[in-house]
């Protein structure tokens, strides 16, 4: 419940974009719903199934297992588990030549956001032809696409609630978007056993992209009123259960809790769009190797800061911090917009995520190449204060030295 004073002033209508929204992904949630997933994917029609998944996966007996409940029910696997941390083209194509040879009629992906996103990257190939680049942007696929289902390992990515696939060019290392209606999965199967065997690292970088997702979601240009309720809803169930995963990580309720918080971030995603922390996180990424979670991490305290200047940013980040009652909208935006930044530091430290850039590598010459690249990221359009080069200077500045940028 918000605790937002009703003498406060009402959110102008501006500030609420119109939508479209037409729910694409079923979301099956239950411990131990995974062992369904040869009965579901009879249901919707499958006769030979590539499961694309990551080694990481295959050593946790997890693809084993999906496997076998898929042949259990009469059905044909194919298994591509070579899925990289950040995909690419490349893995892209090693994903093409495992599944080529055979009669695939239905995709699943199972892990964290690299395996879905590969997946999705293969659907896109295997289905309309071409490259990768074809599909950068959205809607660019003319011809049906192949039935998909997620089953993500992860709570982080949000991607098993998303038309999008993130893939990177093999040599430069650039993102692309690629999206599509049709490449939204059909079905979500959220188990929390699966996410058990998230090491702390994983788990740490990965619970901190599902709060960035929440939080830029709540904020980005495109927000609406659905948009907001699953990112203030996502971020109530992270602030609540991220500190338990990391002290308790066999807490099956809290991983539970922690898994619809992203699935929800991806559908506040998938409605709303990110901001200027993801746009400065991509360059890091392909530069430094720092691994996403992390990455957005550092930026995000300095990103709500340079956005809070903003009145009606400012006014977005006050209301996400009344949702889990980190503070009240009565007690002063400024005040909320603390709070909110103090507890997402708390986050980062609990994480061990370093608050230096100079940690990661990063370098003060380096800086102009970096906020050049940030600039001309897709997500930058949808950050709520307008964000320039210079400013993405100014920000990379602030996380190298780790101080507040105004
Ligand atoms: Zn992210």
């Amino acid at each position: 419940m918000s605790l937002v004073n009703s003498t406060a002033a009402p959110m102008p209508l501006s500030s609420l974009a119109q939508f479209d929204f037409q729910p694409r992904v079923r979301l099956i949630f239950d411990n131990g719903a995974s062992m369904r997933t040869g009965e579901l994917a009879r249901e919707y029609g499958a006769r030979h199934v590539l499961l694309v998944t990551d080694p990481g996966i295959v050593a946790a007996g997890h693809a084993g297992r999906i496997q076998s409940y898929l042949e259990a029910a009469g059905l044909d696997v194919t298994v591509f588990d070579k899925a990289d941390q950040n995909p690419t083209t490349g893995t892209i194509d090693r994903c093409l030549e495992v599944a080529r040879p055979h009669k695939i009629d239905f995709i699943i992906g199972l892990g964290g956001g690299s395996a879905l996103d590969t997946a999705k990257g293969c659907n896109f190939i295997l289905t309309n032809g071409g490259r990768i680049r074809d599909y950068w942007g959205t809607g660019k696929a003319t011809k049906p696409m192949l039935p998909m289902f997620a089953i993500p390992t992860t709570a982080g990515t949000g991607s098993e609630c998303q038309s999008y696939a993130l893939i990177a060019e093999e040599k430069s290392h650039a993102k692309m978007a690629c999206g599509d209606p049709k490449a939204a999965p059909k079905l979500a199967i959220l188990d929390p056993e699966l996410t058990l065997s998230q090491p702390r690292t994983v788990t740490a970088c990965t619970g901190i992209d599902t709060i960035t997702h929440a939080v830029e979601s709540a904020v980005a240009t495109k927000r609406n009123a659905l948009s907001l309720m699953y990112a203030h809803e996502a971020f109530m169930l992270a602030v609540a259960s991220f500190p338990q995963v990391l002290e308790t990580p066999r807490d099956i309720q809290a991983r539970g809790r922690m898994q619809l918080a992203a699935a929800f971030a991806g559908i506040a995603i998938e409605n709303s769009m990110l901001g200027a922390a993801h746009s400065a996180a991509n360059p890091l990424t392909a530069h430094y190797n720092v691994i996403h979670g992390k990455a957005v991490g550092i930026m995000l305290p300095h990103v709500i800061r340079f956005n809070a200047e903003d009145p009606i940013a400012r006014r977005a980040y006050a209301e996400l911090a009344s949702a889990p009652e980190l503070a009240c909208v009565s007690e002063g935006e400024d005040y909320a917009v603390e709070m909110l930044v103090s507890r997402i530091e708390a986050f980062l430290n609990l994480a061990h995520i370093p608050r230096s850039l100079t940690e990661c590598g990063v370098k003060e010459s380096d800086l102009p190449m970096l906020a050049e690249e940030a600039a001309r990221q897709w997500t930058a359009n949808f950050n709520p204060r307008p964000v320039t080069q210079h400013d993405f200077i100014l920000l990379y500045r602030a996380a190298l030295e780790e101080r507040p940028v105004t």
